[in-house]
């Protein structure tokens, strides 16, 4: 039986497992060790909407709390400077994996030429706007919405939680761990201290000190489908005449893309590309040519893609990087810890915290299953991508693996945007879904052969819903006047849970 869990690390991934298990298996001991020493990664700073979720409705954190410790602001989806058109968003809303019930086909059939304003929360990017009034004029804050924070906020605020609730931190620097008949039974500091547990959480960042270098794990890399392997990161005070965006934007770059999020006093820039094709000076004169305010010698990130086989084994688990990276062009990191924690605590708990060989065995199928679905989704906004003839994208669309989506690409391909696709892909829960493909493939303007041509009703139907998200759009608020009401000491969500901290 489990009775006492040690974390290794106490960056997102750590702290977001401690939190998350102790939340609910109080009777389990939760220690954390990490290193000062070496630090957190800090960068990441984009969510998907299942992180507030996460927090707010699994673990019962207070929105107010959090909103007053982690600053986060709001992330509707993202805008794409992506392929043929000038731009394109893709929401956390169904846009395209939709069909209103007046028209004949589903909504993708409708956006070869324009693809705006199919839907509230888009309409809303497109003008810069986060949330409708309600009649009292506050703000009509929507669940499709997911967040920016920024790292150092977002990991202080976590490790004040965690700390409330019983979660024991020690710092020390890992370095040896003693094996024994079911797994790690024991890891040892740079100081000759010995922490003892039953099973372990391995959030060690890139360094994976248990899953990968003490029991050796294997590791899958995916750089046939994603070649990026580094970023130079970077950004700005806010100016008065920046506006808070209520979307990350990612923008093609001569050798990969840039990214771009939005805090309330900061901007949070970054260029994310293949070393294959440029080096860090290079990606460092372009990043700084098309952004001016960024800082001249941006820091330089290196990272690898892909995930190790198995995410348990043994008595160890590892949650966030030290289990597997891609880069966050869809922001999967913290939906992947976020889930993986929310997995792990659900398994041990219905193991009664005995977890069995079958349970693991699933365990690690189901993140398999997550990780390769995320390298085919981002493959496909590499392979899709003919915004520019430049060496790095011309060997995007010739080389990247996309053999994992053959089947919903040839569907397409004839069949164009319908929500049937959905039958090739597997069923893995991420915040995609067949929703994220269709948005790639339209957006992108991937060909397909069986167009539709819709008679003139058809349009004015089409056309009147989308002039009618526009006028709601065109009333609503933005991000700055959104904020304004929720840190209001007077602000009272709808129906919210007890603080932890300053209980
Ligand atoms: C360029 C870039 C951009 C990103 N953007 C996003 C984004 O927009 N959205 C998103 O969700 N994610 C993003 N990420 C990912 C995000 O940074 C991480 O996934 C997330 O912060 C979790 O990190 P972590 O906790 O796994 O690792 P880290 O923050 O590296 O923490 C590792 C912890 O382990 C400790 N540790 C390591 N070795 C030892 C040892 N031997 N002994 C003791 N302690 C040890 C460290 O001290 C630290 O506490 C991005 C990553 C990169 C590289």
């Amino acid at each position: 039986m489990i009775q006492s869990i040690l974390v290794l690390g106490s960056g997102s991934a750590g702290l977001i497992a401690a939190l998350t298990i102790k939340r609910k298996i109080p009777q389990v001991r939760v220690t954390i060790v990490r290193s000062p020493e070496i630090g957190i990664i800090g960068v990441g700073e984009g969510t998907t909407p299942n992180f507030p979720r996460h927090l707010f409705d699994y673990l019962g954190i207070s929105r107010k709390e959090f909103y007053a410790i982690a600053k986060p602001t709001w992330k509707l989806g993202i805008r794409f400077l992506w392929g043929e058109r000038k731009e394109f968003y893709y929401g956390f809303s169904q846009q395209l994996d939709a069909q209103w019930s007046a028209l004949p086909k589903p909504n993708g059939y409708y956006c070869d030429d324009d693809f705006s304003a199919v839907d509230l929360p888009v309409a809303m990017m497109e003008q810069g706007k986060v949330f409708a009034r309600q009649a009292n004029g506050a703000p009509d804050v929507q669940p499709w919405h997911a967040f920016h924070i920024e790292n150092v906020n977002l990991v202080e605020c976590l490790e004040r939680y965690a700390r409330a609730i019983g979660v024991e931190i020690i710092d020390g620097k890992v370095v040896g761990a003693e094996r024994g008949p079911k797994g790690i039974s024991a890891v040892f500091t740079e100081d000759g201290r010995k922490f003892e547990a039953d099973f372990y959480v391995d959030s060690s960042g890139f360094h994976s000190e248990l899953l990968g270098k003490t029991l050796e794990e294997p590791f899958v890399s995916f750089d046939k489908s994603l070649f990026c392997d580094r970023a130079v990161v970077g950004g700005w005070e806010r100016g008065a005449d920046e506006p808070i965006l209520p979307y990350t934007t990612a923008e093609t770059m001569d050798s990969g893309w840039a990214w771009q999020i939005e805090h309330e006093h900061h901007v949070n820039r970054g260029y994310v590309y293949s070393s294959h094709f440029i080096s860090d000076d290079q990606a460092a004169e372009e990043f700084t040519r098309k952004n001016p305010k960024a800082p001249k010698s941006p820091r330089v990130v290196k990272f690898r893609s892909g995930c190790y086989k198995r995410m348990w084994v043994e008595n160890v688990v590892a949650i966030g990087n030290a289990g597997g990276f891609v880069e966050p062009l869809e922001a999967t990191a913290l939906m992947i810890v976020c889930s993986e924690s929310q997995t792990l605590v659900e398994f041990l708990l219905h193991s009664n915290l005995k977890p069995t060989d079958t349970f693991r065995n699933l365990f690690n199928k189901a993140l398999w299953n997550t990780w390769e679905e995320i390298r085919n989704f981002l493959a496909l906004h590499y392979y899709a991508n003919t915004r520019m003839d430049t060496p790095y994208w011309k060997a995007c669309r010739e080389e990247t693996d996309i053999s994992g989506l053959q089947e919903l690409l040839a569907f397409y391909r004839e069949n164009g945007p319908t929500g049937f696709g959905r039958h090739t892909l597997p069923h893995t829960g991420t915040d995609f879904g067949m929703e994220g493909y269709l948005v790639m493939m339209v957006g992108n303007k991937v060909p397909y052969q069986n167009r539709s041509t819709p008679t003139e009703a058809e349009w004015n139907i089409w056309r009147s819903a989308q002039a009618q998200n526009r006028a709601i759009a065109s009333q609503a608020m933005t991000v700055k006047e959104a904020l304004y009401f929720v840190h209001h000491p007077g602000w009272q969500w709808t129906s919210d849970a007890q603080p932890l901290i300053s209980k």
